[in-house]
């Protein structure tokens, strides 16, 4: 029973989809003009585990996952301008390192990873059909998306309307009828990118894209939409009153789901107070796994803050786990146990599915041969739903982070467990105790076993 907590009801809901033949998500992703931050991968990490625990209970192949990538905006026009490389240059650049990234941090890739550049018909048409339907006004090059005609408007994020143009510093311009009224096509001017439409040249506007996208790939009404807590506000709201009102009042989504804040300090990390932390650094000192718990170590809807320590801890954690499953060698195909699973399934509280997997874990410790192998594959099952223990253990435990030019190298490691092993048969401790000295030293731990030494970085 997978319960969810679902923004516009403000409760948490059993989940069934409309079709459990076909599951479908969609998450706002990345507009791609720079490096993402931390703070931007935490929703899609919790989202991929949502991915993940679909995939579980409807099967893979029933499962639609649909992540976009904003590829014309403002912001990437003025990059374009800044650096003078043209904008698809920018753009793929950086969905490919946003795509890289995240397959360190062990994400799935969506199932679908549509363009607003690839979609700007679909954006036409739906802004041509809410305007022929009275939602929607043009003016002055722009089309206008008439707040008013849209009675459910703000009710996703429930401030009211005063409070909402405050909170969005709304764009007060002459050609609105109503401040509050939203932007769905506007012009280019000629040094921009446009594309040329009842309306004159020009470009959408941002919330367009997700409505068009969405109704092109997934349809009109879909399972589960999510976004980070920013979003619901003007972002989703808009797309909601765009999607339902084209669709005769259809709902967009069945179930929001909304991701609080990855915190630095008191503050909401952000580009714009540039407090942020971002992957591309962060992996070159951790491995992506101890990223992704750190970011799983809270439940989704709670702030979550970025520490040093916090990245210390969750690489304990999985040292701890990488520790058993080194010494049992699971086998495949185990399932994973229900006090994981019915964790994960209670509004992916990961906090307690985390502790699940230490009791098991724990468990497993105290046991021997088969039973232990046993208990372990269980522990990397429940680990293979959240994205977890997927490296090898010994790549694990040897792992150096990419930039750590001077750490020594495996072979050269392995070379001196060698000489380390002559000079332990021929009883000179001296040699052998000073190559363990030196080692560890530089982070090297050596553990002596029945089928001789291995080692790995502490
Ligand atoms: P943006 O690049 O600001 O459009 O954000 C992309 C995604 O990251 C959106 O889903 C945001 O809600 C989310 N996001 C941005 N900052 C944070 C943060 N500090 N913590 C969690 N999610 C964030
Ligand atoms: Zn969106």
């Amino acid at each position: 029973m997978l319960q969810l907590y679902d923004s516009l009801a403000r409760d948490k809901r059993l989940f069934t989809p409309g079709d459990p033949d076909r599951v479908t998500m969609y998450v706002c992703g990345p507009t791609v003009y720079n490096h993402a931050h931390i703070g931007n991968f935490r929703a899609a990490v919790v989202f991929d585990l949502l991915f993940r625990l679909l995939r579980h209970r409807y099967g893979a192949e029933n499962v639609v996952y649909a992540r976009n990538f904003t590829d014309i905006d403002d912001k990437i026009i003025k990059a374009s301008k800044e650096t003078g490389a043209p904008i698809d240059e920018i753009t793929r650049k950086y969905a490919a390192i946003y795509v890289a990234e995240l397959a360190a941090f062990n994400c799935l890739p969506p199932t679908l990873a549509p363009t607003a550049t690839g979609h700007i018909a679909e954006m036409i048409a739906l802004a041509g059909r809410l305007v022929a339907q009275g939602f929607a006004y043009a003016a002055d090059g722009h089309v206008l998306f008439s707040v008013s005609s849209f009675p459910d408007y703000g009710k996703l994020s429930g401030a009211d309307a005063d409070e909402r143009l405050a909170g969005a510093r709304v764009e007060i311009a002459p050609y609105k009828e109503n401040p509050a009224d939203f932007v769905l096509w506007k012009p280019s001017k000629a040094d921009e990118p446009g594309w040329d439409s009842p309306w004159g040249r020009g470009r959408p506007g941002w919330h367009l894209e997700c409505s068009a996208m969405i109704g092109k790939i997934l349809g009109e009404t879909i399972d589960i939409h999510g976004g980070g807590q920013d979003l619901k506000f003007p972002h989703h709201e808009n797309e909601i009153a765009q999607s339902s009102c084209a669709h005769h009042g259809a709902p967009l989504a069945r179930y929001w789901l909304h991701n609080g804040f990855l915190k630095m300090g008191a503050d909401k990390m952000s580009k714009s107070l540039g407090n942020v932390a971002l992957p591309r650094d962060l992996l070159k000192k951790h491995h992506g796994e101890t990223l992704r718990f750190a970011l799983l170590s809270a439940q989704y809807r709670q702030p979550l803050e970025w520490t040093d320590e916090l990245i210390e801890q969750s690489k304990k954690q999985l040292d701890r786990f990488y520790r058993l499953l080194a010494e049992a060698s699971p086998a495949e195909g185990a399932a994973p146990p229900e006090s994981v699973v019915l964790a994960l399934e209670d509004d992916m509280n990961t906090p307690e599915a985390i502790a699940g997997l230490h009791e098991l874990r724990d468990i497993a410790m105290q046991l021997e041969g088969e039973p232990k192998r046993r208990a372990a594959a269980r522990l990397k099952a429940a680990g293979a739903l959240m994205g977890f223990f997927e490296a090898a253990p010994d790549d694990w435990f040897r792992w150096t982070p990419p930039s750590g030019e001077d750490a020594l190298s495996a072979e050269a490691i392995d070379a001196l467990l060698t000489e380390r092993a002559a000079a332990r048969k021929a009883k000179d401790f001296k040699t052998s105790d000073r190559i363990r000295d030196d080692l560890a030293a530089q982070g090297v731990l050596i553990e002596d076993g029945p089928n001789g030494a291995t080692w790995r970085r502490g």
